[in-house]
């Protein structure tokens, strides 16, 4: 018997949804590489179903009661009287989701010795310390390419959202008026424009591949160079750095990991270099920038938008700089866990667990860190 702490985000403040705005969603069967979809032995929830928070148990609570183990579930995840924290010092499985991140520190690791298995319900595993997971023989797994296209998708809705300064004439609506020049003194179209990602991975790609249609200019940088093929049919401008890049386009699309590379690389140093009137969409990870610098740069107009769904910590306090500077179009973080990307990786999250349980082979796509080191996609996202 083991016992799992699953950490999600706490129920909608009207309660759990009686009944939802559709009937089903799409089944999509394979992602754009050809990988498959999760495959586990079965499923006890109704894809579309809300499952990413603490009612939800990401569709998991019958399959920990047949096998009769223990779960315990909750949203209660800061601080060293948090439950999370009570109860992680004997469980075997730690479940978390990084909307809402139970962060895995090494102090935190330390204090559970019978830690096995940390499982990312999502994509994005930097809220463990992987080195401390590396010297504790943890096996770190995610739901690699579960909400890829969810992100892209939000990516290229909060670009067009601040080029077109949707929020403003959005409030005007909302609020009885309809003062078209104060909603348009801050429009403009993206036609024409050039538009950069900073890595072409899963989620980089996909962006490129949306934004192709609106007639922009793509640039891109990643430590590994696209092949030809690709950088034709995308007609995309290589860039060798972050520099090159971000002073060659208007508008940035941040897809890079955290790690030491990317931590803090929206500084007031690169945010100076970048064209008067930049905008950056970062729905990669909140620490891959100087929140205080994105602050300064908007009230300067040094850049004319900022949007992403990704800040530090999660949830950022009541006066988090980003909550209140002008001209952001921020979002909780929600891009990645849409009610289809949640039937996805909450599938995932079985299937991972089902090879847990069943001392089989994880997928190694899923992998992140294993055998006390980083393997799968971890050895190639998360290398120094
Ligand atoms: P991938 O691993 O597919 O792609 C990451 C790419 O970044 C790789 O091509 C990698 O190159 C490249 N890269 C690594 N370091 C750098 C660097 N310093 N500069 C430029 N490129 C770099 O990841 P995904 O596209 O699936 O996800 C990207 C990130 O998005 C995740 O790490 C996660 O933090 C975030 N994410 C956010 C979500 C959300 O809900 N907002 C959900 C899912 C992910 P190489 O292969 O050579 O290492």
């Amino acid at each position: 018997m083991a016992k799992c702490v699953m950490v999600l985000y706490p129920d909608p403040v009207d309660g759990y949804p009686p009944k939802y705005a559709r009937d089903s969603i799409p089944t999509i069967k394979s992602y754009p590489d050809g990988s498959t979809v999760p495959s586990p032995s079965s499923i006890d929830f109704t894809p579309g179903e809300l499952l990413g928070c603490v009612s939800g148990a990401l569709g998991l609570r019958k399959f920990f009661e047949d096998g009769g183990h223990e779960l315990v579930v909750t949203s209660d995840k800061d601080g060293p009287d948090s439950e999370f924290e009570r109860e992680l010092v004997d469980a075997d499985i730690v479940i978390s989701q990084p909307f809402w991140p139970a962060y895995l520190t090494k102090e935190r690791i330390d204090k559970a010795p019978n830690l096995k298995l940390a499982l990312t319900a999502g994509i994005g595993s930097d809220h463990v310390d992987l080195d401390a997971a590396q010297q504790r023989g943890i096996t770190v797994a995610e739901v690699t390419y579960s909400n890829s296209i969810s992100v892209a998708e939000h990516a290229v809705m909060q670009i067009l959202t601040l080029v077109r300064s949707f929020v403003p004439s959005h409030r005007w609506a909302a609020e009885g008026g309809w003062n078209i020049a104060d909603c348009v003194e801050h429009a403009y179209d993206l036609e024409g424009m050039d538009v950069g990602v900073i890595a072409a991975g899963r989620i980089g790609r996909a962006v490129l591949r949306r934004l192709a249609p609106f007639d922009v200019n793509l640039h891109y940088t990643d430590t590994r160079r696209l092949s030809p093929d690709v950088e034709k049919q995308l007609n995309v401008t290589f860039h060798p750095d972050v520099e090159s890049l971000v002073r060659s386009v208007d508008v940035v699309s941040v897809h890079s990991p955290l790690y030491d590379a990317t931590r803090q690389m929206f500084n007031e140093r690169l945010l100076g270099t970048m064209r008067r009137g930049s905008y950056i969409v970062n729905t990669a990870r909140g620490e891959e920038t100087v929140p205080e610098a994105i602050a300064a740069a908007l009230r300067s107009g040094q850049l004319a938008g900022y949007a992403g769904d990704v800040w530090y910590p999660q949830p950022p306090p009541a006066d988090h700089p980003w909550r209140t500077m002008p001209n952001n179009a921020m979002t909780p973080h929600v891009s990645g866990t849409t009610l289809s990307a949640q039937a996805r990786y909450a599938a995932g999250t079985r299937e991972i667990l089902e090879s847990f349980f069943a001392g089989t082979t994880i997928r190694p796509e899923y992998l992140i860190v294993e055998g006390g080191k980083l393997a799968g996609t971890g050895a190639l996202s998360y290398q120094k």
